[in-house]
């Protein structure tokens, strides 16, 4: 499936890996398509369906003072532990799918290793990467890259708030890359040092929070499920009170059912106000919202729905992903929602002769000026259909000896294989109604 779509290569494990091979994170050509219809599903849900959300892109790059005051500085760590047997890392609050980073022991769990005392104390590990600004290094020049992009939101409130006119209820959004020093990345994309994170930040009146983390809970969920993905495989978790964040006085969590297990897609949190009050107090500038109506000044509490890119992209692909058995052979199909399909549309000449390449290639031209295309015209045509279903191509058109003389060509359906033939006046109308953009 990695192979077909092409999203992601971090080498997976369980074990810290050497040293940079997990920044070999890339996307393909068509796995960079797939994430992108990703983030565009995401930002028309969140931003463009809305009244009452705006857009932003803050910096990656933030002074010592943002983290502090967000609490990253001193409390975004996890505990690690050494194994002394066989030299690899464990984090020790997800040592159960974990496995012994020894090849003698053949695959042994890592819960194992820790029975027989070979592990060290934990130590708490700080998940932020560090680097400096300008030309000196010094304790001064410190900066992090940011291990989540909400921070940004929060410190930009003002400006926002200034120059756009919203007010509670109201969103900012941004989509962006996150960096986390993770001790155990693994799991294909689903964990990595360098990831994409599609946050909101929803500012209501401080009594108005419950009924707005519930309609966000349930918005979330449901984004899932409009984009096509099975709800046996997905569920909502709510946090008990010891996993509760220092900021968040309530939090869910929408999960997915893995082949490696039920995991995190996204999290919904009640922040209350903590953030606007932390920077507040940090930067000396007052972060109320001026109710004009009222006449009052107040700190919004926060609903934040915080979703990652690739998790949702790997789960999309797992979900979709099926080995279906035809009469007489299996075909390799991914069902994705025509929104999240990496290619929307390819054009076939049925042979190539009697012009029907270059029919083909008109068609073609004409649909690039509006959607993703893909042209082939090597192989049988069934091979074709083939190769368009793996990487979930919703609809193939065909040229054949039919079109010149009725000027119509033949549509097939990914999921039910169906063949009908549509007029090419009538074209764009029909591919734009079964791709629903
Ligand atoms: P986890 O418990 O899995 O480490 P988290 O609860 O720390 O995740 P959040 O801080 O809530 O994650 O981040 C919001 C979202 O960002 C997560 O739900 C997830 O989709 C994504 N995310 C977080 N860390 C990573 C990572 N290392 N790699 C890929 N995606 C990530």
């Amino acid at each position: 499936m990695a192979a077909t779509v092409g999203t992601g290569t971090t080498a997976g494990g369980d074990a810290v890996q050497a040293a940079g091979t997990d920044l070999r994170n890339v996307d393909g050509p068509l796995g960079v398509e797939l994430k992108k219809n990703v983030k565009d599903a995401w930002w028309r849900a969140m931003v463009h369906a809305r009244k009452d959300v705006v857009g932003l892109d803050s910096a990656i790059l933030q002074r010592p003072e943002v983290w502090k005051a967000s609490g990253h500085v001193d409390g975004f760590s996890d505990p690690l532990v050494d194994c002394r047997e066989c030299k690899a890392r464990f984090r020790e609050d997800h040592l159960d799918d974990a496995v012994c980073g020894n090849k003698a022991f053949n695959g042994r769990k890592a819960t194992k290793c820790r029975d027989a005392g070979f592990f060290t104390e934990p130590r708490q590990f700080n998940l932020m990467f560090e680097t400096h600004m300008g030309p000196v290094k010094d304790s001064a020049s410190v900066a992090y890259l940011r291990p989540e992009t909400a921070q940004g939101i929060f410190i930009n409130f003002t400006n926002v708030t200034n120059s756009s006119r919203v007010k509670p209820p109201f969103g900012i959004a941004q989509i962006g890359k996150s960096f986390r020093n993770e001790i155990t990345p693994g799991n294909f994309i689903f964990r990595t040092r360098e990831f994409e994170q599609m946050e909101m930040e929803y500012f209501v009146p401080p009594d108005e929070w419950e009924k707005w983390y519930a309609y966000w809970r349930d918005r979330r969920y449901q984004w899932y499920v409009d984009l096509g993905m099975r709800k046996e495989k997905l569920r909502i978790r709510d946090h008990e009170s010891d996993e509760l964040a220092h900021y968040a006085n309530a939090c869910v969590d929408v999960e997915y059912e893995f082949p490696f297990g039920w995991s995190e897609l996204e999290g919904i949190a009640s922040r209350t106000d903590f953030d606007l009050k932390q920077h507040e107090e940090h930067s000396g500038k007052e972060m109320k919202f001026f109710d004009d109506q009222s006449k009052s000044h107040y700190h919004p509490y926060v609903i934040e729905p915080a979703a990652g890119v690739d998790r949702a992209t790997l789960a999309f692909l797992v979900d979709a992903y099926e080995e279906e058995q035809l009469e007489k052979e299996k075909r390799t199909v991914l069902h994705l929602h025509p929104r999240l399909a990496p290619v929307k549309v390819a054009v076939f000449p049925l042979v190539k002769k009697d012009g029907m390449p270059e029919r083909a290639h008109a068609i073609e031209d004409d649909l690039r000026r509006w959607t993703n295309v893909f042209y082939d015209e090597s192989g049988a045509v069934g091979r074709r259909y083939r190769r368009q279903d793996e990487v979930g191509t919703p609809i193939c058109v065909t040229v054949d000896g039919q079109t010149a003389e009725d000027n119509s060509v033949t549509l097939r359906d990914r999921d039910s294989m169906e063949q009908r033939r549509v007029n090419l006046d009538a074209l764009e109308g029909e591919l734009r109604r079964s791709l629903e953009v």
